[in-house]
């Protein structure tokens, strides 16, 4: 009676419909809400936000909602497709049969995901096409040709393979030769794969992708080396980022650690806000250094990892965990590109209902970080430029009250000048 496949089965099929009803309905309340607040800018919001981009906002948002649900469609059918219907299965046959080496080996394995990465790549690909040069186009964001579109492509899959194939490569080693504790192996592996990657990300990586240009405006370098000094930073490493190649969306970022730390202006950044504002959108910045946001997410990331690879160190080992999700093992082993490949698809079919968890400490450190910052430079500062850049942005400032809570990492434009204890409505 009690097959724990066939429970394995059922708890996938559920966790994927619940998921899947939980998404849709919250994409519906974000749809309404937004629509039914469309027609008029909030009153604390009236003297400083026009209708048009409101309406802006809110036909942005309803659009991205609307296009979320339609990948939401296309992505379960997908992962029922390599699952439940045996397409993992197939292409796992296929490689066993292929003569690229034994099966369980390192080559067949390897193969299995390459493939799987390609192809599911490759069937997502008309939705970032769609994106990029229906929507945000549309809405006046994309500034991106097609060419740099194909160009950016061709480049990231280069790095996924030179970056990811050998990580890969070394946690399938580990898996197979370093017996039943491999997990804590290749967790460790993991975890210096990662800080490895924190360093060389905005030394090595993002430079392929971007132009970092140290920041020259004078009178901009003084006050922001002002504002880092006061705050006990040591002001080097101050980029501006050629943002706006790409896109009209404005942002700043603090990055990497040790002697990679660098603090990232948008070059769309720095054109919308004025000097004051900048201080203010570093001194937020700071805050999450301050405050040690940066450490405690790698900290989280580091724990929740661990518990990832102790639990699939368990589950490789059942046969149920195979068949349940619609795949055949090999019974003497060298199953371990399959253990991993089925993990990584099914965990955030359960990860999805703890989400709020980890979008509410997200939140909470905005605020933190917002706190920091206002009590480093004038509060109407962060105020005014917190404005620009929901509105540059077109983030709609009536977002539904639970569709937030599942996914908002920055709180909405409302609370959070709320919380700033100036009223957006007596802003010059
Ligand atoms: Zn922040």
């Amino acid at each position: 009676m009690t097959d724990p496949s066939l429970i394995l089965t059922l708890l996938f099929s559920a966790a994927l419909v619940l998921g899947l009803l939980t998404k849709l309905y919250l994409a519906s309340r974000q749809i309404r809400h937004v629509a039914r607040h469309r027609d008029t800018v909030p009153s604390a919001f009236a003297g400083t936000i026009s209708l048009a981009s409101h309406q802006k906002a809110a036909d942005y948002t309803i659009t991205k909602a609307r296009f979320g649900l339609l990948e939401l469609a296309w992505g379960t059918a997908m992962l029922l497709g390599w699952t439940l219907l045996g397409g993992i299965d197939v292409l796992n046959q296929a490689l066993a049969g292929s003569g690229l080496g034994a099966y369980g080996s390192l080559v067949p394995q390897l193969a299995l995901l390459a493939i799987f990465g390609l192809i599911s790549g490759l069937l997502d690909l008309p939705f970032t096409l769609y994106s990029t040069f229906r929507i945000e186009e549309r809405f006046g964001f994309n500034k991106m040709t097609f060419k740099l579109w194909l160009g950016d492509l061709l480049k990231s899959t280069l790095v996924g393979v030179l970056v990811g194939l050998p990580i890969v490569a070394l946690i399938l080693w580990l898996m197979g030769s370093t017996g039943s504790w491999w997990w804590l192996w290749a967790w460790g592996a993991w975890m210096v794969f990662n800080l490895l990657i924190l360093v060389l990300y905005p030394t090595v990586i993002a430079p392929l992708f971007n132009k970092f240009q140290p920041l020259e405006d004078e009178t901009l370098k003084a006050r922001v080396t002002a504002l880092m000094q006061r705050c006990g930073f040591a002001a080097k490493g101050l980029f501006v980022m050629d943002g706006s190649k790409r896109s009209a969306h404005a942002n700043a970022y603090f990055t990497g650690f040790g002697a990679s730390k660098r603090v990232v202006f948008y070059d769309t950044l720095l054109k919308q806000l004025n000097p004051d504002e900048v201080d203010a959108v570093l001194a937020h910045e700071l805050g999450h250094f301050k405050h040690k946001h940066i450490i405690k997410r790698i900290v989280s990331m580091f724990a929740m990892s661990l518990a990832g690879f102790a639990l699939l160190g368990w589950l490789s080992t059942q046969v149920w965990f195979y068949t349940g999700l619609g795949v055949r093992p090999n019974m003497s082993g060298g199953n371990d590109a399959l253990a991993l490949l089925l993990f990584l698809l099914v965990v955030p079919m359960f990860s999805f209902f703890i989400s709020p968890i980890f979008a509410l400490f997200s939140r909470k450190h905005e605020f933190e970080a917002d706190a920091y910052a206002i009590a480093q430079t004038d509060g109407k500062d962060l105020q005014s430029a917190l404005l620009k850049l929901y509105q540059d942005n077109a983030s709609t400032l009536t977002p539904d009250p639970l569709f937030v809570k599942f996914y908002y990492s920055h709180p909405p434009a409302s609370e959070r000048l709320a919380r700033l204890g100036v009223s957006p409505g007596t802003s010059a």
